[in-house]
């Protein structure tokens, strides 16, 4: 039986069809929401470059074999590249996939999205959706022009990832090259390779395996917050050897109500960035200190002028083991919020 309702909603100049492929009453429902990214895209024989150009009906129709795992319906959110997301998208998607997640007869919902900005647009998702069923992002690294693509491997596992029992309340997943990776842990660890998605220190949730979840980790940290009707302006900015503050100073001036400041080490910063930040806190501007080193956790041992424990006394917070990116979207949720600087500081405490 095919049904094709076409629900069409004008959203950043897309159009949002819906799409049941097949429907069997013995299989469970998947919906599959595609915003775009190298699993959509194609070379464009003019420039010999990568460029969107498959729906979300496309790319179902490339994997027969999906029939036999679930009913699979399809909603075309956009079709970009996701260096092209900006948090507005995300908040819109995430009220998409919310209201698709309530429909009592949809198992899960599998997002197909460029890996650029996976690991925080997964974050985003996984901070705001309401619904308790399971989410799985996947993507690729080779784009669907290529006769080796991993999208269509990558979005059989993520289906069925969804219908299996075993991976349950991991709330939002990056799934590619089949390891499981939670939307906090993640991160895009190589430039080109299809096994870019690492958990590092605290480890994948699990593995693909013929067809099968296996659970090795569980999740310990979610919260679930309201996307306010705006988002904050949060800038990320980066210490490096002889920055002198001034693009602080300037973020401020410019408007900024948080910004995300990427220090070395343990989260150090020089002198000058010091002062700048400073001024950004006696303009109420929240400052949260990441650090540009991919593992391990920030606590604040330094005393020295813009050193991490110095930081923290002047009112900046440290976030222990959040990097900036993610930083920064966790900020912009907290920031419209009711909530105290203690209560903010606390949700960047966890490990
Ligand atoms: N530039 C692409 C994107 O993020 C990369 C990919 O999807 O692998 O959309």
């Amino acid at each position: 039986m095919k049904r094709l309702s076409i629900i069409s909603a004008l959203m950043f100049n897309v159009y949002f069809t819906h799409t049941l492929i097949a429907e069997n009453p013995k299989l469970p429902t998947v919906v599959i929401v595609a915003t775009g990214g190298t699993i959509a895209e194609k070379i464009d024989p003019k420039t010999g470059a990568a460029i969107p150009a498959v729906t979300g009906e496309e790319l179902v129709a490339n994997i027969p074999e999906l029939n036999k795992i679930a009913n699979i319906e399809v909603v075309n959110f956009s079709n970009i590249d996701s260096s092209q997301m900006t948090p507005e998208i995300w908040a819109k998607l995430s009220k998409t996939v919310d209201d698709i997640l309530k429909k009592p007869y949809v198992k899960g919902v599998v997002i197909t999205h460029g890996t650029d900005t996976m690991s925080e647009g997964s974050y985003f998702l996984d901070l705001t959706l309401t619904v308790n069923k399971p989410v799985v992002f996947t993507g690729a690294m080779r784009n669907a022009s290529s006769p080796y693509s991993d999208g269509p491997p990558n979005l059989i596992n993520a289906i069925t990832q969804v219908c299996d029992p075993n991976a349950t309340n991991w709330g939002v997943t990056v799934t590619l090259n089949q390891y499981i990776n939670s939307a906090r842990r993640v991160s895009k660890m190589q430039a080109t390779n299809p096994q870019t998605f690492q958990s590092e220190e605290s480890g994948y949730l699990g593995y693909i395996l013929k067809g099968k979840v296996l659970r090795m980790n569980d999740v310990l940290y979610r919260h679930t917050l309201s996307i306010p009707s705006v988002l904050p302006k949060i800038d990320i900015l980066s210490d490096y050897a002889g920055s002198d503050g001034s693009l602080i100073r300037a973020s401020v001036d410019n408007g900024a109500k948080g910004i995300v400041v990427i220090g070395v080490g343990e989260g150090n910063v020089n002198a000058l960035m010091f002062d700048a930040i400073k001024y950004a806190l006696s303009k109420n501007v929240t400052v949260v200190i990441s650090t540009r080193v991919h593992n391990g956790a920030i606590a604040g041992e330094y005393g020295d002028a813009g050193g991490g424990s110095t930081l923290e006394a002047a009112g900046a917070i440290l976030s222990t083991t959040l990097r900036a990116a993610k930083a920064r979207l966790l900020l912009m949720l907290l920031l419209p919020t009711n909530k105290s600087f203690s209560e903010i500081k606390q949700y960047f405490s966890e490990p």
